[in-house]
């Protein structure tokens, strides 16, 4: 039996989260007999990153950390870790998103907030598109306007999509650059609009098992999100179900997560995860 285990959730500190505190967060994942919980904060994103994008001002904003401060992030979960010492283990981490123009930032940022972290994870959430960086799992209308539009094939976005998380996985982040990846196939998030029958072309197979090839290699692992299963378009765990089988017949780690923006969300979908990886 393996420890129950829910590495990948947010908090009050985003600001696409929901308002409820971080500890509700917590109570409900000892409730649910969790006994080791990652948060994982959205490392904030550069200002001139968010002022380059796109997007309306609203959903810019969501994207920010609360009042910029991370630092109150970090503090509010020293002190919960400790709270909570005897009821659950809690690790303190972030989700660390790649974007290769603003490698330096990031570094810096890994650097200063690093030597806090207990564990984290490597996310891919914007690839170039029309008007510049796009994120693939905004909305289908979005998806369509700035990537199925700008790269003119479902198989062409998936293409680019996991071809920047193999950059992202090479990058140099520093000592503290985090293991784990974060829902893989996230590029799938509308596939049930934009390609219902969900096939997968052989270049994206074979661009995806060059992946896993690559974090077996690094001794990576993967986050197994379960956030897609309750996306209206998606209906799917991330990664898919075929590359979870792939990457277990390779002994690569998984672990699951929830990516809770919302105490209600905590350790949802864990039996699917259980199904497909520990099973
Ligand atoms: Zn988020
Ligand atoms: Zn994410």
């Amino acid at each position: 039996m393996t420890m129950k285990r829910d590495g990948h959730s947010h908090s009050h500190f985003c600001m696409h989260a929901s308002d409820v505190e971080v500890e509700a967060y917590i109570a409900r994942a000892i409730e649910l007999g969790f006994e080791m919980y990652t948060v994982s904060e959205h490392l904030p994103y550069p200002d001139e990153f968010l002022n380059s994008l796109a997007y309306p001002q609203d959903i810019l904003d969501s994207l920010k950390i609360r009042d910029d401060d991370y630092d109150s992030y970090i503090r509010e979960m020293q002190r919960l870790k400790n709270k909570y010492k005897d009821r659950i283990q809690l690790l303190i981490g972030a989700e660390v998103d790649y974007i290769d123009e603003y490698l330096p930032y990031t570094r810096y940022l890994l650097k200063e907030y690093g030597p806090y972290f207990d564990d984290s994870l490597l996310s891919v959430h914007f690839i170039r598109g029309r008007r510049g960086w796009r994120a693939v799992d905004q909305d289908p209308d979005d998806f369509e306007d700035g990537l199925l539009r700008y790269y003119a094939s479902y198989e062409k976005v998936q293409l680019a999509y996991y071809r920047t998380v193999k950059e992202a996985l090479k990058a140099d982040l520093g000592i503290y650059k985090p293991k784990r990846i974060s829902h893989l196939s996230l590029c799938n998030k509308f596939q049930c609009r934009f390609n219902p029958d969900r096939r997968v072309g052989d270049e994206v197979k074979a661009a995806v098992m060059n992946i896993l090839e690559y974090i077996r290699k690094k001794g990576y692992s993967l986050d197994v999100n379960a956030a897609g299963l309750f996306k209206e378009y998606c209906q799917e765990i991330y990664p898919a179900p075929w590359i979870i089988q792939a990457a277990r017949g390779m002994g690569i780690p998984m672990v699951y997560g929830s990516d809770a923006h919302d105490a209600k969300h905590v350790g949802r979908g864990y039996e699917v995860y259980e199904l497909l990886v520990e099973k």
